[in-house]
């Protein structure tokens, strides 16, 4: 909600005793610009003149006298009727603190001068002075990182945000919105939407900027995220997992969509664990094909002065239908010896979802086998440990089987030749017994697979090099 009394009464200034704020707006942009700079203009009537600035220099210029104070009056009750419920768009610009890059001081805008780029656009610079070297500083995004800018007597060197942030290491811009209250539209960021246009209707798909917000967590924390943002509606477009963290009043425009989203979330949740087909966007671990897991009845690493972390962890499993997800375990990890631990009734509920890609050892083995070292010449073969089986007890389907050998050599655990030759050792080990017909069957026809398989076909993401 914006008042009249505000925007149509008059304005309190050094320069226009007797006018509104619209008035100065409409006639003296620039007088405007300063009174807004020195944070003389309230943050929903800026909303209301940036949005209707173009009917409101219409009116100025071609409204008789007599009408136009009812013309902007329509304009307010529009604007005003749009935004009823007052959680729309509530912010207060505020610029980040930036580390000096000589002596990691911390700076906080010193103030903001304007300037005349060379196409003669003029733009607002912030300018940071080093409490200690006072050295000056400024952020234009349009230059380069430490590049120098001249302006009459001084020298400002530029820092990015991104480089340069105190508190906010990924902070795209130097400018942030301070969120108090805001509108909404929610997405699933697991099924990795692009937001590029804006969904309400009466925008006629209006391009989304991308602006940095600042707003407080449940944790009490500060947090800062780029979004994507609406300048006709006011809407901010913000990923579920965001949404959930905020401690702030808001409204939300696609509310159904997002009853959808909470019930597919809880409906996971209820299947047993947390599974999800991206890579989560979270801050857990990820225990990876090249890693070490042991099984055992309890969180303990074989050398007793090493301690354990209790850790949550993403694991990957490829699932029944064939298909790789992610799915949250909870692990010991020792990281002295860079293995993890898991307890059997985990491992019994991984099984249940498929087979983990990561190297899997049982306790036996683990403690016959001395250390790492030990472990990766275990008499367990390396295929074994990745799940790999042509038994009648576990009953792999070939798809399942194909798809381990084709995630060992995608992930360079093991290279093409390496793994015919550990099957045509097992082929050749059975030959004569009768008992083995179906075993080495299914030895043969992995195999031709192998042998067929083109590498890079089912290319994952998340190689890391090789390790062996
Ligand atoms: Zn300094
Ligand atoms: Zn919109
Ligand atoms: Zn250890």
């Amino acid at each position: 909600m914006v008042s009249k009394e505000y925007l149509l009464a008059c304005f309190n200034n050094d320069k226009y005793i007797d006018k509104s704020l619209i008035y100065i707006y409409v006639h003296d942009k620039e007088y405007y610009d300063e009174l807004y700079i020195e944070g003389k203009v309230d943050s929903g009537a800026r909303c209301f003149l940036e949005q209707y600035r173009f009917k409101l220099r219409e009116i100025a210029n071609n409204t008789p006298n007599a009408s136009r104070l009812l013309e902007y009056e329509n304009l307010i009750n529009e604007y005003n009727s749009k935004n009823k419920g007052g959680l729309i768009n509530d912010y207060k610009d505020v610029y980040i603190n930036l580390l000096c890059p000589a002596d990691k001081t911390r700076m906080r805008l010193t103030k903001l001068i304007k300037i005349k780029l060379h196409n003669s656009k003029k733009r607002i610079m912030p300018v940071y002075i080093c409490p200690k070297c006072k050295a000056n500083y400024t952020s234009v995004s349009c230059y380069s990182e430490k590049c120098k800018i001249h302006l009459e007597e001084d020298v400002y060197i530029n820092l990015l945000p991104i480089y340069n942030s105190a508190d906010y290491k990924k902070a795209s811009s130097i400018q942030v919105r301070r969120l108090i209250k805001g509108r909404f539209y929610i997405y699933d960021n697991r099924k990795n939407e692009k937001r590029k246009n804006c969904r309400n209707s009466s925008c006629n798909n209006n391009k989304l900027k991308t602006v940095s917000v600042l707003f407080k967590s449940k944790k009490n924390k500060k947090n800062i995220q780029a979004v994507k943002w609406c300048d006709i509606c006011k809407t901010y477009y913000a990923p579920y997992f965001l949404t959930e963290q905020f401690d702030f009043p808001y409204e939300i425009v696609n509310e159904k969509e997002v009853l959808e989203i909470k019930r597919e979330r809880k409906q996971q949740v209820e299947e047993g664990s947390d599974i999800i087909k991206e890579h989560p966007k979270d801050n857990l671990p990820s225990i990876e094909a090249k890693d070490f897991v042991v099984r055992r009845s309890i969180f303990r690493c074989m050398h007793n002065d090493h301690s354990i972390d209790d850790i949550l962890a993403w694991i990957e499993v490829i699932g029944k239908n064939g298909n790789i997800h992610y799915t949250k375990v909870s692990a010991g990890y020792c990281a002295t010896c860079s293995i993890y631990f898991i307890l059997e009734s985990t491992y019994d509920n991984l099984k249940k979802q498929g087979i983990p890609i990561c190297r899997i050892s049982d306790e036996k083995n683990y403690l016959k086998s001395g250390n790492v070292g030990g472990m990766m010449l275990a008499n367990e073969s390396i295929l074994m440990q990745y799940g790999y089986n042509v038994g009648q007890k576990e009953d792999l389907s070939v798809k399942t089987r194909h798809k381990i050998l084709a995630t060992l050599i995608d992930r360079h655990i093991l290279r093409k030749s390496e793994i015919i030759s550990y099957l045509d050792f097992f082929i050749s080990q059975r030959q004569s017994r009768d008992m083995y017909r179906l075993a080495i069957a299914k030895w043969e026809l992995d195999r031709d697979f192998v042998e067929s398989y083109k590498e890079g076909k089912y290319q994952e993401v998340g190689v890391k090099g090789l390790y062996r």
